[in-house]
């Protein structure tokens, strides 16, 4: 089914953050995006999406033919909204329902697959193709926007991204423990950087920040001064 939903022209440039659970690229691309202007694109959220929606269909997400016949059947929309990616699956906004620990879990599952990967990769460009963006993700410099103007990849110290990771999941109100959060975070690591299909790792041309001791602002003034026109 056609997926994606259409988005406004926007001015401006496409600038990609990517780097691990925990790094920090949330927080930087909204400070990022808000300083230029620009809409924040959370690519993960969509992985995230196809992750609930097959939880709902009870059907097994790591089984590549039943996903790709339930992706068969599922019309996502996206839109980019003061900060926040809104998601509707069938006609359903479930952009609240998407950070619990077990589609965290799932939604690294799905992004195994090169058949989920390949389905989402139209409906992230379609946002590009409108401007104005800072996506975050895995691979949005990579894979998805390869020509984005400026290219970014966040590292931080796994107890650092734990702490932060721990910090976020209280206030959603998923409290877990750290050590297990720590636990999680190692195994989407594992999974997003050992898989075939487009895995977690720098780009060529990308600038690595590693933001353990840095605050955002330190993390935005560094990155604002490799966007074009900008320094
Ligand atoms: O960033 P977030 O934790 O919301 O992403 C959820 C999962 O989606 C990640 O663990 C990762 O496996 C996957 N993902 C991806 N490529 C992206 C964004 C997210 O593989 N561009």
């Amino acid at each position: 089914m056609e997926n994606g939903g259409e988005s406004a022209r926007r001015p401006g440039l496409v600038i990609t953050i990517d780097g691990p659970a925990g790094a920090g690229k949330s927080t930087a691309a909204s400070a990022l995006a808000s300083r230029l202007g620009y809409a924040c694109f959370d690519t993960g959220a969509l992985y995230r999406a196809v992750a609930w929606v097959a939880r709902r269909a009870g059907v097994d997400e790591s089984d590549p033919a039943a996903m790709e016949t339930l992706l068969a059947s599922v019309e996502m929309r996206v839109s980019l909204e003061r900060g926040v990616t809104r998601i509707v699956m069938n006609g359903e906004d479930v952009t609240a329902q998407l950070r619990s620990p077990a589609v965290s879990q799932s939604a690294s599952a799905v992004a195994q697959m090169p058949q989920v990967r390949r389905w989402l990769l139209p409906v992230q460009r379609r946002q590009g193709r409108a401007g104005g963006i800072v996506a975050e993700g895995r691979d949005t410099g990579t894979c998805v926007f390869p020509d984005a103007a400026a290219k970014f990849f966040l590292e931080a110290d796994l107890d650092t991204r734990a702490a932060r990771r721990h910090q976020e999941a209280s206030r959603a109100g998923h409290p877990e423990r750290q050590g297990e959060i720590r636990r999680h975070i190692r195994e989407r690591d594992a999974n997003d950087q050992s898989r075939r299909a487009a895995p977690l790792k720098p780009a060529a041309d990308a600038v690595v920040i590693d933001t353990s001791s840095l605050t955002v602002d330190q993390v935005v003034e560094n990155m604002m001064e490799w966007i074009p026109g900008r320094s």
